[in-house]
């Protein structure tokens, strides 16, 4: 794997690529098995596997933790170079906005004035969508790899494709999730002991109201106030529990196969997101296992991973 900082360079390690095709993972780095997994997808593609680690500032409010992220070039790289990917592109900022950069990319608000965006406001998602344009515009992908964890981020991206870079297919991995079903997120590392136990009162949250949707209710409301009383009872307070049409992201009165159950919530000073199908959350048990696994007991990951997609 060789590392690129440049436009230029960039573009002179992928021309001899160009026919494969570009398969491309934008991260912000600090990678965990999630974006592992991501990279390991795009690496089954013919060509070559870029990924990116950036850490965009204009996606982060003020207020947030843009100067806290955690940052480690050294040890995405290695995990990168054993993963299958070819090239790491690590810019610093003024190539991705170089002096003068005063483009910003929106989205229909139906998408991104909700959910995260009601709440990091919308310019959160403008942020995405600019760095993600910009990106594209660099690497010109033929595919890029994006989490079902971000659910929401995924519809945008959808939709800001669509718009703007119509050959450039968007593919999704299912999400990752630590042994007791907590989404892999480079946020974790925020946690306390503590508020990491915590924590896995979230996909709990999701399984249950996942579980009472297999078990025949199909009132949305219920099933949010189901969900409601398991975070309450560890002391917990949404910042958003929705079930909402995975597709569409609208609101959802009545439950069918696109329906999902998007939660966010702040443990201490660590903001987390997540979200599961409400239909098939159940069949997924195997699948949502760590990908390096390999040493954890396939019974443990399976229970704990439980019935969250
Ligand atoms: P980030 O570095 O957080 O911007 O994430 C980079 C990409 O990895 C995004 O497409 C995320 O949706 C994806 N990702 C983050 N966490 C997970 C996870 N637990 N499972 C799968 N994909 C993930």
């Amino acid at each position: 794997m060789i590392t690129v900082r440049t436009a230029s360079e960039l573009t002179a390690a992928l021309e001899p690529h160009r026919q494969e095709g570009v398969s491309f993972v934008p991260t912000m780095g600090a990678l965990h098995d999630g974006h592992v997994s991501l990279v390991r997808a795009a690496s089954t593609n013919p060509g070559v596997v870029v990924a990116s680690v950036f850490v965009n500032p204009t996606q982060f409010a003020p207020g947030e933790d843009f100067e806290r992220y955690p940052r480690n070039e050294g040890r995405d790289a290695i995990l990168l170079a054993e993963n299958g990917c070819d090239i790491l592109f690590a810019p610093e900022m003024d190539v991705i906005y170089p002096p003068g950069f005063a483009t910003s990319v929106t989205v229909d608000p139906r998408l991104t004035a909700i959910l995260c965006g009601s709440v990091r406001g919308e310019s959160h998602f403008a942020g995405v969508s600019t760095v993600v344009a910009r990106l594209f515009g660099l690497v010109n992908p033929r595919w890029a790899y994006f989490g079902e964890k971000d659910w929401q981020q995924v519809a945008v991206i959808r939709a800001m494709t669509a718009d703007i870079f119509p050959s450039v297919e968007i593919k999704t991995g299912r999400t990752i999730r630590d042994t007791d079903g907590l989404a892999l997120s480079s946020r974790n590392a925020y946690l306390k002991d503590e508020e990491r136990a915590l924590a896995a009162t979230i996909p709990q949250c999701l399984s249950a109201i996942s579980n009472a949707t297999a078990a025949g209710e199909r009132n949305p409301h219920v099933l949010v106030d189901i969900g409601t009383a398991i975070l309450d009872a560890a002391g917990l307070k949404p910042e958003y529990l929705e079930i909402r049409n995975g597709r569409t992201l609208r609101n959802d009165e009545e439950i069918d196969h696109d329906s999902r159950v998007f939660i966010a919530v702040q443990i201490g000073s660590t903001r987390l997101i997540d979200n599961a199908s409400l239909v098939d959350g159940h069949q997924d048990i195997d699948e949502t296992s760590h990908p390096s696994s390999s040493t954890a007991s396939p019974a443990s990951t399976a229970n704990a991973a439980a019935t969250v997609r």
